[in-house]
């Protein structure tokens, strides 16, 4: 039996796979504790709650437009222009069934074969993958020395004329960096000078970490409004992964291309999940600075706690909800063996920095609860501490 080149040639998702093989060890009744997924274990808010069970008594239950419901579409515009003073209109906005495929979409709707697009190392799994799906080439700027940040000049060496984009995503997945107005200015800059599209991938957006705050690349640069895609949704803001609605905001002539692709693939996203992101998006608020503050006091215990455990280090990250961890000062310094032995001894779970184009660093996703934490961090020491002997 044969499969296409397209298929053998991409990689399985390793925060989809490392997640399910804790799901799968736990089920067997091990005491597993995930690090894994990025993915907040708060409910869903109320107001999500209940616009779905009204859409469900209401009878919600057909095809809805392909781009959205446009009640969900006024929402986000809405959202945009209280967040950030942007002013979007409905025919701007495109609702997927999760960030996923509208990244997805976006790629394809913007890469030919042997086409490049920018990308910052660590980078999030899916980038990658979904560009070369695109027949796309990557070009990586690292930016582990360099702050976590790409300079001015590395991002200059990068394009060439075979360029089409360049892929930011602040607050960052898997650093927790957030780029601050002079990197934004500098990307956006060269993406005009250089005449690029770029993604930018601001679903960790609520969660920042005072003092850092999170900006929108547009605020910071009007004019590079329009060559930009930007990604968003309720997966993280509130807590709503299961769901599975994203939204994309530009001009409405990529938005039209990415319905175009969606028309043959999903047609629209599950119409009492559009409805449920209605809610939370009007009306949840409150729900998601509680988050915001609770996952701020565990990024706090799980910095520290790592950070007395000798062979470690982790920067304290700005943003999102990971702790990106440098493991090159411990006996094990080969981050995926790292992360095997440490699932397989110690039932932990996280993912290697590999995945995100950085070796020698593990992934821990701190969006899971205290308790969890402070198990999870103090095994990780037992485990350290044990490879010295
Ligand atoms: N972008 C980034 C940076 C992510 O970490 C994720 C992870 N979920 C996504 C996009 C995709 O989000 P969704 O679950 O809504 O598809
Ligand atoms: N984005 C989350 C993560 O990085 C969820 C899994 C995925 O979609 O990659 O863990």
């Amino acid at each position: 039996m044969k499969f296409s080149k397209r298929i053998l040639n991409i990689a399985p998702s390793a925060t989809v796979s490392i997640s399910a093989a804790a799901k799968n060890m736990k089920a067997e009744g091990k005491p597993v504790l995930s690090f894994s997924m990025g993915e907040p274990d708060f409910g869903s808010p109320k107001s999500a709650n209940d616009a779905a069970i009204e859409a469900i008594k209401r009878g919600e239950s057909h095809y809805t437009l392909n781009t959205g419901i446009i009640e969900l579409r006024r929402a986000v515009c809405d959202y945009y222009k209280r967040r950030f003073g942007l002013e979007y209109k409905p025919d701007e906005v495109i609702v997927a069934a999760g960030a996923k495929p509208l990244l997805y979409e976006a790629m394809q709707a913007l890469v030919d074969d042997g086409d490049e697009v920018v990308l910052f190392a660590p980078a999030w799994v899916s980038y990658i993958e979904q560009l070369h799906m695109a027949g796309g080439v990557e070009k990586v700027v690292d930016t582990m020395s360099t702050g976590l940040l790409p300079t001015k000049e590395k991002l200059l060496e990068a394009i060439g004329p075979k360029t089409v984009g360049i892929v930011v995503n602040s607050p960052s997945n898997p650093t927790g960096a957030i780029y601050p107005e002079e990197t934004l200015r500098m990307i956006a800059e060269v993406a005009i000078e250089k005449d690029l599209w770029i993604i930018f991938d601001e679903i960790y957006e609520r969660f920042a970490y005072e003092p850092a705050k999170h900006v929108n690349i547009i605020n910071v640069v009007p004019e590079v409004k329009d060559r930009v895609i930007i990604i968003n949704g309720v997966s993280k803001a509130y807590a709503m992964t299961g769901w599975r609605i994203g939204y994309a905001l530009g001009p409405k002539e990529i938005i039209a291309k990415m319905a175009t692709l969606q028309t043959h693939l999903t047609s629209n996203a599950s119409s009492i999940a559009q409805w449920a992101a209605y809610g939370a998006v009007e009306g949840a608020d409150e729900d998601v600075e509680k988050m915001r503050a609770e996952f701020e006091k565990r990024r706090r215990v799980i910095v520290d706690m790592i950070n007395d455990i000798p062979g470690l280090k982790v920067r304290e990250p700005e943003g999102a909800f990971y702790v990106f961890v440098d493991v090159t000062g411990c006996p094990v310094p080969d981050d995926m063996k790292f992360c095997e032995m440490l699932l397989n001894e110690k039932y932990v779970a996280a993912v290697p920095g590999t995945a995100f184009l950085a070796p020698g660093y593990i992934r821990l996703s701190y969006a899971c609860s205290m308790d969890n934490i402070k198990e999870g961090m103090k095994r990780m020491k037992e485990f350290v501490e044990g490879l010295k002997k």
